[in-house]
C-alpha cells in the first residue's frame, strides 16, 4: 500500500513495507493509501482468498485503508491487478498470486501487536486483527476491479479532516523528505503510546526506540503528567509537534491506540506498586515472592 511503502530519494520503493511507518497508521488511526484517517468509514483489507477474510479474527500484516483507496489499488497495482504478476520479495518469488482479489470492509480494528511473520521466521511485523465484517469486493478481473472502482468514487462520502489531522496525513504522505523512509513520525507515534503495543520492541526497525530510553520516558510521562504532552507540543521537532497537538485536541482516541494507552497505565502502576508494597511485606513473603520470581525466570529460561 502506497503509504505503507518505505521511501528514500529515489521515491518509492514499492514492495517493501515499512514498519515504522506501519506503526504511525496504527498510532494515528491512518490508511495506508492515502494517509487520512478514517472517521466513520469501513476499514479494508486486501486478501486472496474469501475463507480468510471471513475468519472469526482475521489478521493481516498490512494496515488497513478506506474502499475508494483499497479499490484504487486492486486496479492499478501490479500485484493486485494482474493476474500475471509474481511477487517480487525471496520468501515468495515464483508464486502466482490466486485468481481472485477479496477487498473486505470491517468496522473495526480490533488488535494490533508485533508478532513472527509467517513469511520471514525470526522477523517480527505488525499485524492487524479486524472485526465485524460488513461489506466485501471480490474482483477476478481487471474489468471487475474497474467498474467498482468507478462506482466507489460516484458514491465516494467527503472525508471530514480537522487541522491536526490535515498535518498529519501531509507528513505522512511526504514524499521529499531525505530521513523519510516511514519513520517522520515513529518516533513521535512511540511517544504518544506506540511504545505500549504488544510484542512492539522485536518488531523490525523499532531498536533505535527500543534503545534509545528517551522514547520510553516520554511515553510514560505523556501518560502520567497531564502538562506533558501541552509543554510538548511546543516542540521544535515537526512530528512530534504535529503528534501532540493531535493528541492534545482529540475528543476520543482511536481504539488501539486506547488499547496501547490502558495496558501502558496498568504496567506503570503494577511497576509502582510494586516497588512501594516491597517495603511493606514481611521477610516471609518478601522470601516467597523472591522464589516465585525465581522460578519464573528459570521457567523462561529453559
Ligand atoms: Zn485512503
Amino acid at each position: 500500500m502506497i503509504a505503507t511503502v518505505s521511501r528514500d530519494t529515489d521515491g518509492a520503493d514499492f514492495g517493501a513495507v515499512s514498519e515504522k511507518r506501519k506503526l504511525v497508521l496504527a498510532t494515528f488511526d491512518l490508511c495506508a493509501v492515502c494517509g487520512s484517517p478514517f472517521g466513520a468509514e469501513l476499514r479494508w483489507q486486501v486478501a486472496f482468498n474469501e475463507s480468510h477474510v471471513r475468519a472469526k479474527t482475521p489478521v493481516f500484516s498490512e494496515a488497513p485503508v478506506h474502499e475508494i483507496c483499497g479499490l484504487y489499488a486492486a486496479q492499478v497495482c501490479p500485484f493486485v491487478g494482474s493476474p500475471y504478476a509474481r511477487f517480487g520479495d525471496q520468501q515468495r518469488k515464483g508464486l502466482r498470486r490466486p485468481e481472485v482479489v477479496v477487498l473486505a470492509g470491517y468496522r473495526r480494528t480490533s488488535d494490533v501487536r508485533g508478532f513472527e511473520s509467517g513469511l520471514q521466521r525470526g522477523t517480527a511485523v505488525l499485524h492487524f486483527e479486524m472485526n465485524d465484517l460488513a461489506a466485501t469486493h471480490v474482483l477476478r478481473t481487471r474489468d471487475e476491479a474497474e467498474q467498482a472502482y468507478a462506482h466507489a468514487l460516484e458514491c465516494e462520502p467527503t472525508l471530514q479532516i480537522d487541522p491536526e489531522e490535515r498535518t498529519l496525513t501531509d507528513l505522512v504522505s511526504r514524499w521529499e523528505d531525505e530521513e523519510d523512509r516511514g519513520g517522520v513520525l515513529a518516533g513521535a507515534a512511540w511517544m504518544i503510546g506506540a511504545a505500549f503495543c504488544p510484542g512492539i520492541d522485536k518488531v523490525q526497525g523499532m531498536k533505535f526506540y527500543v534503545e534509545e530510553p528517551f522514547y520510553h520516558r516520554c511515553a510514560v510521562s505523556v501518560l502520567g503528567e497531564p502538562r506533558f504532552a501541552e509543554d510538548m507540543a511546543d516542540s521544535p521537532d515537526e512530528a512530534t509537534r504535529a503528534a501532540m497537538n493531535w493528541l492534545n485536541t482529540r475528543v476520543h482516541l482511536p481504539a488501539e491506540l486506547e488499547r496501547w494507552r490502558r495496558r501502558g497505565r496498568n504496567r506503570i502502576r503494577s511497576i509502582r506498586s510494586g516497588s512501594t508494597s516491597n517495603g511493606n511485606r514481611s521477610p516471609s513473603e518478601q522470601k516467597k515472592s523472591k522464589r516465585k520470581a525465581q522460578n519464573a525466570s528459570r521457567r523462561k529460561n529453559r
